[in-house]
């Protein structure tokens, strides 16, 4: 009996060890791509002793990734970049929801998903906003003050953007079918491909270099793209922001479009307290300050000051956004994506 229980006990020290030394990891599958995000991850394992395993990929991807890896995925936490991914991953079932009052303390429900009897699912910790840019000699600040005139055919030839299928052009235009009907959208999307100076290719910053180097005179950029290259000490950059302004849209009707990036624990998570306690991290002022606003966005958590020059100049956050529910711009993805084959909108 004794030798029996000395057995049961051992296992049971076995498995708390084993358990302990599991709690020092996180995995992190993540769709931020900002080098500024770094130095924040070493203060998480300086302050906790738990070490990050990152996986980097594009949203679609890690989704996907979920997906394949089902009940066996060792991902704990999910960082992405776009609201309608985050909600396609919720409405999929891959995230767990979780109970934390740090974070409903933290964030404002506006960036967060909708909480149910189980928790919440998602939580937002930085925004940016979906900016134009246009070539100040060459084009009039008030002709594409309202992502109505990406499409007007005074813009025709002039309109660079990337690709519409990426995560950032679909929010927006799901934002857009929100505000407009969907047939007024999907005229709206053929008016763009109409005024394209090119086909779409590249990233937010290749659109903002096109219109200085000419080849296109507007373009759509996520903000923190611009407030980069307004930041950058390169002279070609110093020089390239010199002729190109930049127009927070539609301020006279529905805002700005603004798009969040957030993270979720996931679904087969095995470290959850480690996963809460990540996110939570991210949403303290020291975190928020870093990850926000070393990539130039706009931190979510109550209380938390931006300073950033280059954010103040491009307007702060003094600037009226949409107020839409991210959970609409998300369910219209699908729609859109059909609009966007219809028209001809690569
Ligand atoms: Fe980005």
């Amino acid at each position: 009996m004794i030798s029996k229980a000395a057995g049961i006990a051992t296992l049971l020290v076995a498995a708390a060890t084993s358990a302990g030394a599991q709690e020092q990891v996180l995995n992190l599958y993540s769709a931020r791509h900002y080098p500024t995000d770094e130095a924040l991850y070493g203060n998480f394992t300086k302050a906790t002793g738990i070490k990050i395993n990152r996986v980097d990929a594009d949203d679609a991807g890690i989704l996907a990734r979920l997906k394949a890896e089902g009940a066996a995925s060792p991902a704990d936490v999910i960082l992405l970049v776009d609201a309608a991914r985050l909600y396609k991953g919720e409405v999929d079932g891959l995230f767990r929801p979780i109970k934390s009052k740090v974070l409903e303390d933290a964030i404002p429900a506006q960036y967060r998903s909708a909480s149910s009897a189980e928790g919440t699912t998602w939580f937002g910790f930085s925004t940016r906003a979906r900016v134009i840019v246009y070539d100040k000699a060459k084009v009039k600040r008030e002709d594409v003050d309202t992502y109505e005139e990406l499409a007007d055919p005074k813009n025709k030839g002039k309109v660079c953007l990337r690709s519409g299928s990426h995560p950032y052009n679909l929010s927006l235009f799901g934002a857009v079918t929100e505000h407009l009907g969907e047939q007024k959208a999907e005229a709206w999307l053929k008016g763009i491909v109409d005024n394209m100076a090119r086909a779409p290719k590249g990233g937010d910053t290749d659109q903002i270099k096109a219109v200085g180097s000419g080849e296109c005179q507007v373009a759509v950029s996520n903000s923190y793209y611009v407030a980069r290259l307004m930041r950058s000490e390169a002279a070609a950059d110093k020089a390239l922001m010199e002729k190109v302004g930049v127009v927070f849209p539609n301020q006279s009707s529905w805002g700005t479009h603004v798009n969040i990036a957030g993270g979720a624990v996931a679904k087969n998570s095995k470290n959850t307290a480690n996963a809460i306690k990540f996110l939570e991290y991210l949403s303290s002022p020291e975190a928020q300050n870093h990850f926000a606003n070393g990539n130039n966005e706009w931190p979510t958590a109550r209380g938390v000051k931006v300073n950033n020059p280059a954010l103040t100049a491009l307007g702060g956050g003094d600037f009226k956004a949409e107020t839409i529910p991210l959970a609409k711009v998300g369910a219209n993805q699908v729609k859109v994506q059909q609009m966007l084959d219809r028209v001809g909108f690569k």
